[in-house]
């Protein structure tokens, strides 16, 4: 059990919304998920800097996964994808 953090009463550990006041107490909702947001800057700007492209889209992943957001799951693997392949382009023409 765990306590609805407006009202204090007690309410289930998977529940969403308190029975007592009616709001919302889920933390998954609770937490910023901004991996959509994260996970479209490691694209961009990892399309230049792959480095931003691993670390951004690696925070991003890790809030996607945590928020469970398809969409920001699947634009964070997008980018580090991305920024690995613009990585070894870069290798193989400064290896030339
Ligand atoms: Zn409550």
């Amino acid at each position: 059990m765990k306590y609805c953090k407006y009202c204090g009463s007690e309410i289930y550990i998977d529940s969403e919304i308190c029975l007592n006041c009616g709001r919302r107490v889920s933390e998954i909702e609770a937490k910023a998920d901004n991996s959509v947001t994260l996970g479209l800057v490691a694209l961009i700007v990892g399309m230049f800097i792959p480095l931003v492209a691993w670390i951004v889209g690696g925070i991003g992943l890790s809030v996607a996964n945590r928020t469970n957001n398809s969409v920001g799951k699947k634009l964070n693997v997008a980018a580090i994808i991305i920024g690995t392949i613009v990585f070894l382009f870069a290798f193989a023409m400064l290896s030339q």
